[in-house]
């Protein structure tokens, strides 16, 4: 029976990138997904994906920010397609909250360039946009948007014009994490692989031993028509974020018939089962979306052109979980990637192949082991 060098399980957003830098290496290695090429299914669709660099969830960031832009550079000149939108980012909230000050350390700590702006100033420049009282405003000229499902495609293509091997639809049921080759059975099939990278998405805690307070949430998108020339990406509207009392608030200016896209970052329903999510809209969300957009986004309408749903894979602090297998160093694993982990598939996933092939990666990964869950 053939022994392959590395198999990755779960060739979404992260392992379609893991897959592709272990075939890079001149490895034997075979992807396997429970589901067709980028599919809808998981946590990698619906579009577009805001990336940014001054990261207010920690500096620590910020260095694998600039390898992840350097990767996806390199990932649109080898497929020859564009996969970013470099449009900028207006993010918005409170002098003292969590998204200003957090913006702000980062982009003093590693020197980022960043706009402050006064409420006054966002009107002038971009005047669909309202800043609640007493708000600041930070604009992020490098930030922008990457197509998701091209994205991971373009990760597969270059993994398979790199030799990988990629099964789809095929689910897996067990890795065999003790035995040497490493063992995994799908549900008609066996696989032996010396090393494994695991990147299962919403089904992380089916094939990992992660902590219990890892939670799944379903989370809503939706598109409302605009017909202002001031929402066009082509016309340099930017990407947002807002902090506000009642929720964090995200969108995307439109790109094409659909409209602006607008969502909610924080909330979200609990997910028991991921292969059985619901796609059914939400009451509360769209009530919940359609008053940020109206008190927000002057001249987005309330006309919905389209909804869609997503999983969040939440860990208890939200960082992501990266780490090796605590039963055997030869199997590496990105979980609990938390709503903000798409922008760093590059990244992490050439962490993940180095972490399998070299016992150890170049980047600062260690705050996002998981020892730090369980201690
Ligand atoms: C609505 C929404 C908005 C977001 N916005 C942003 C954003 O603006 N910026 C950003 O950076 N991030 C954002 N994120 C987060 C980001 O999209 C995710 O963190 C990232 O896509 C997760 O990738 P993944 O590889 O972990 O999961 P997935 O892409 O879902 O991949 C997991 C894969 O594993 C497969 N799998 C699971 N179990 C098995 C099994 N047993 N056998 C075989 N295959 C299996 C699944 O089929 C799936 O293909 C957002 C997420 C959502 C849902």
């Amino acid at each position: 029976m053939q022994i392959f060098d590395a198999a990755v399980v779960g060739t979404g957003g992260i392992g379609s990138a893991a897959l592709f830098h272990l075939a890079k290496r001149g490895l034997n290695v075979i992807g396997i997904d429970q589901f067709p090429a980028a599919h809808s299914l998981g946590s990698s669709h619906g579009q577009t994906r805001i990336i940014r660099q001054a990261y207010f969830e920690h500096p620590s960031y910020v260095p694998l920010l600039r390898r992840a832009y350097e990767l996806w550079a390199e990932l649109e000149t080898q497929t020859q397609q564009q996969l970013f939108a470099q449009t900028g980012i207006l993010e918005v909230g409170p002098p003292d909250g969590i998204l200003i000050q957090g913006i702000e350390a980062s982009a003093e700590q590693h020197d980022l360039p960043i706009e402050k702006l006064t409420a006054k100033q966002v009107q002038e420049r971009y005047p669909m946009f309202q800043v609640p009282s007493g708000n600041r405003a930070i604009f992020e000229p490098t930030a922008g948007m990457l197509f998701v499902e091209k994205c991971v495609a373009a990760h597969l293509q270059v993994a398979e014009q790199a030799r990988a091997e990629i099964r789809s639809n095929q689910e897996v049921i067990a890795i065999e994490v003790n035995e040497n080759p490493i063992r995994i059975r799908t549900r008609t099939d066996e696989i032996l692989t010396h090393r494994c990278v695991v990147c299962s998405g919403a089904w992380a805690q089916q094939l990992l031993p992660l902590p219990d307070t890892i939670r799944v949430v379903r989370k809503h998108l939706h598109w409302f028509a605009s017909d202002e020339p001031d929402w066009q990406a082509k016309n340099n509207c930017p990407t947002f974020l807002y902090e506000l009392p009642e929720g964090h608030f995200y969108g995307f200016p439109a790109t094409n018939e659909l409209g602006v896209k607008v969502a909610e970052h924080t909330g979200g329903e609990i997910v028991g089962d991921p292969s059985r999510l619901s796609k059914t809209p939400d009451s509360t969300d769209n009530e919940r979306v359609e008053t940020f957009t109206r008190q927000h986004l002057h001249g987005v309408t309330l006309q919905r052109t389209h909804h869609d749903v997503c999983m969040y894979t939440l860990s208890e602090d939200t960082h992501f979980i990266v780490d090796q297998h605590p039963d055997n160093p030869q199997i590496a694993f990105a979980a609990g990637m938390s709503g903000h982990g798409f922008k760093f598939a590059t990244v992490l996933g050439e962490a993940l192949s180095q972490l399998v092939l070299d016992g150890k990666t170049q980047w600062s990964i260690d705050f996002l082991k998981m020892s730090r869950l369980n201690a």
